[in-house]
């Protein structure tokens, strides 16, 4: 099979032939038909992170195909099943975080394209239990962006706690951005988008987002806080500044939800401003299997749109340049059924 490969953290992704592996109890193998690229994929690669992968490794969390193995012991998949494979590789079910619905931060996770071999290739593997299964309906370009951007956007505007009559602002609309904006908005609140890239703000408006902020030519906060500053704020920006414009962009009693992680690993937040502003700030990661099977109702009502452009494989390094200099509208997600 066909893989694309990081083997440094310095160097291109390496595009492999690679024998197709056999599952393990409990595993499926899983014949890939999409896979969305998500900016973590790219920090993977860079090895941007506190905690680092292994090369060489595998990328890809946002895949989507068709089960065509079974390992020992699977029960309630059968083969030819369509599955998304996510960020959540495995969790172990017995720790408390895992006995309290919080499996996202089981300390003995392993993370698809990370801590295990990903989808950016023609075959994966993947634990059967931390499969989510695709509807029928939900087309496989769509499916692969919910599988990360979506869930994770989605599982953070639960975690902002948005209600109707509330402002959120949306720093950064990329590939989880765009998905935020529609969240934020069937909560029912009003939405402002910032970003530095205009069509990207068009993007927004066109999603539902009343307010668009261009952070080169206008300042966030002052546009937001003549707004009346925002209830909540979710960062998606891949930047220390767009956190703390976020930060300042709220109004007393706000949320601040930091998603991006940036391998600029610190913000410089005020304590006494967030003190007497009762500012709560929050992480949020990816979503549980639970907020995945959510996330893929509400596209499957029709109340999402995923924006998407096709790539091969093969264009994984251009793919990413693309992505880091701003210069695609939501999500690249590679097709493999070509
Ligand atoms: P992306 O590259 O598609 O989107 C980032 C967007 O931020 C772009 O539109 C870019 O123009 C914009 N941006 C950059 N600097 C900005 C600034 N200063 N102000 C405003 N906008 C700015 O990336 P993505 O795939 O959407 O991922 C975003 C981040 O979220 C990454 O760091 C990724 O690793 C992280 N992530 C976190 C989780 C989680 O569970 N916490 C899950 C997935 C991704
Ligand atoms: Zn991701
Ligand atoms: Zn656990």
């Amino acid at each position: 099979m066909k893989a694309a490969v990081v083997r440094a953290f310095d160097q291109p992704l390496a595009i492999e032939e690679r024998p197709v592996p056999t599952p393990g109890p409990g595993q499926v193998l899983v014949k890939m038909e999409t896979c969305g690229v998500c900016h973590t994929d790219i920090h993977a690669a860079h090895g941007d992170w506190p905690v680092k992968p292994t090369p060489p490794f595998i990328p890809g969390h946002e895949g989507v195909g068709i089960v065509t193995a079974l390992g020992q012991g699977v029960r309630g998949l059968a083969e030819g099943e369509r599955v998304a494979i996510p960020w959540l590789g495995y969790a172990c079910g017995a720790c408390e975080y895992c006995a309290s619905g919080r499996e996202t931060l089981c300390p003995n996770q392993e993370d698809s394209g990370y801590s295990v071999d990903g989808a950016y290739a023609e075959f994966a593997l993947a634990e059967a239990a931390f499969v989510g299964r695709v509807p029928t309906g939900i087309d496989p370009m769509d499916a692969a962006p919910l599988t990360c951007a979506g869930v994770t956007t989605y599982k953070a505007v639960k975690v902002a706690g948005t209600r109707s009559s509330d402002l959120v602002a949306v720093f950064g609309i990329g590939g989880l951005g765009h998905l935020a904006v529609q969240y934020a908005r069937i909560a029912g609140a009003s939405v402002a988008a910032v970003d530095l890239v205009d069509s990207k703000l068009a993007l927004a408006r066109d999603l539902g987002a009343e307010y668009t902020v261009n952070a080169l030519t206008q300042d966030p906060v002052e546009e937001i806080q003549a707004l009346g500053g925002a209830d909540q704020a979710i960062v998606l920006a891949v930047s220390p500044k767009a956190c703390e414009q976020a930060f300042k962009s709220l109004k007393r009693g706000g949320k601040l939800v930091f998603v991006a992680l940036p391998a600029d690993n610190f913000v410089q937040i005020p304590i006494f401003e967030t003190v007497l502003g009762g500012i709560t700030v929050t992480g949020s990661i990816v979503g549980t299997r639970v907020d995945l099977v959510e996330t893929f109702e509400l596209h499957a009502q029709g109340r999402t749109r995923v924006v998407t452009e096709p790539r091969r494989l093969e264009e994984v390094n251009e793919s990413f340049e693309q992505i880091e200099k701003g210069a695609v509208d939501a999500r690249l997600v590679f097709d493999f059924r070509n």
